[in-house]
């Protein structure tokens, strides 16, 4: 009994604790911690933009079809017979049923690859929650993509090279995110992430004739803080991804292997917890108070770093 009311006692002079019976102290404030709620809880999310250039790796084969070569021109496909043949089968697959001229039919089916290159331009904008050592987030991008020329992978003195008819287009990609941040090295933090995402290639493409597929990409996130707000990161990756090319008319489609080598270079931006000081007149440089509210810099840009301590807008002594 006399151990409960003791134990009764203590806790509730804990829960009194901080709260004085009377105002013990009626000259300096206590720090407001309400009313930059909606801040604390954003300055963990982390707004990027990026742009970068990436290096696609094609390559097809062309089991079930046949290759119809005739000479000085594009090779086209064929599946029974070399009456119906298939031109522009790398993005829009459309039958030729001009008459046969001179020709050489590979019947190469399963030995033969077609492999090709593309240049990839991206412009993304991203949003990402740190807790911790953990990242979450997504994205949406838009990449200018440009194919080059295929090659067959045998007979290469036999099957002419391919071209799309037209080459350039665009890719729309949306994606969600994972990371984990496993290293830091002096100034720069070290992030493994993983993309997983929809994309869908447009203009070039025959949309009613591609299947894309989920696509999965890995990198390394490099870092480097420019200021308590502005970091700067360069991200070479690796993106796993095919799309299935049905050929008009045929039943048939062609799968394509499309992954991609990339380096992203860009820039995040968290937003500041502290609101900018209210007063024009006032130059200091660190986050200080005025009354009950706290309050960063107004002079110190948000891209430039600063010690937390005094500041670094102006290094030099006022003298000089
Ligand atoms: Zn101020």
């Amino acid at each position: 009994m006399l151990t409960a009311l003791v134990g009764l006692t203590f806790s509730v002079a804990a829960q009194d604790e901080g709260k004085d019976k009377i105002p013990l102290d009626h000259f300096y404030v206590t720090p407001r911690q309400g009313s930059n709620f909606i801040r604390r809880a954003l300055r963990n999310f982390h707004f990027g933009i990026y742009t970068g250039a990436g290096r696609s790796y094609l390559s097809t084969s062309l089991s079930g079809f046949g290759i119809y070569q005739a000479p000085g021109v594009r090779p086209e496909l064929f599946i029974n017979s070399a009456t119906v043949r298939y031109t522009n089968w790398i993005n829009n697959a459309a039958g030729d049923n001009t008459a046969p001229g001179s020709y050489t039919v590979a019947n190469a089916g399963n030995n033969v690859r077609f492999k090709g290159h593309a240049l990839n331009i991206p412009l993304a904008a991203t949003v990402h929650y740190e807790y911790k050592q953990f990242r979450i987030g997504g994205g949406y991008s838009y990449e200018l993509m440009s194919l080059g020329t295929f090659r067959p992978t045998i007979m290469a003195d036999k099957i002419a090279d391919m071209q799309a008819a037209s080459s350039t287009g665009l890719v729309r990609k949306y994606w969600g995110m994972i990371g984990y941040s496993f290293y830091r090295w002096n100034d720069y933090l070290f992030t493994g992430d993983l993309q997983v995402g929809n994309y869908k290639m447009k203009n070039n493409y025959n949309a009613a004739q591609v299947t894309a597929s989920t696509y999965f990409n890995i990198g390394v996130t490099i870092e480097r803080d420019l200021s308590e707000y502005l970091k700067v990161f360069v991200r070479p990756a690796f993106e796993l991804k095919s799309y299935g090319l049905a050929v008009a008319g045929s039943g048939s489609s062609l799968s394509y292997s499309n992954n991609m080598l990339m380096v992203n270079i860009g820039f995040t931006y968290s937003i500041p917890q502290l609101p900018k000081c209210v007063i024009k007149q006032c130059r200091a440089q660190v986050d200080h108070h005025h009354g009950n509210r706290e309050y960063r810099s107004r002079v110190h840009p948000f891209y430039k770093k600063q010690n937390p301590g005094y500041g670094e807008n102006y290094p030099g002594l006022k003298k000089y």
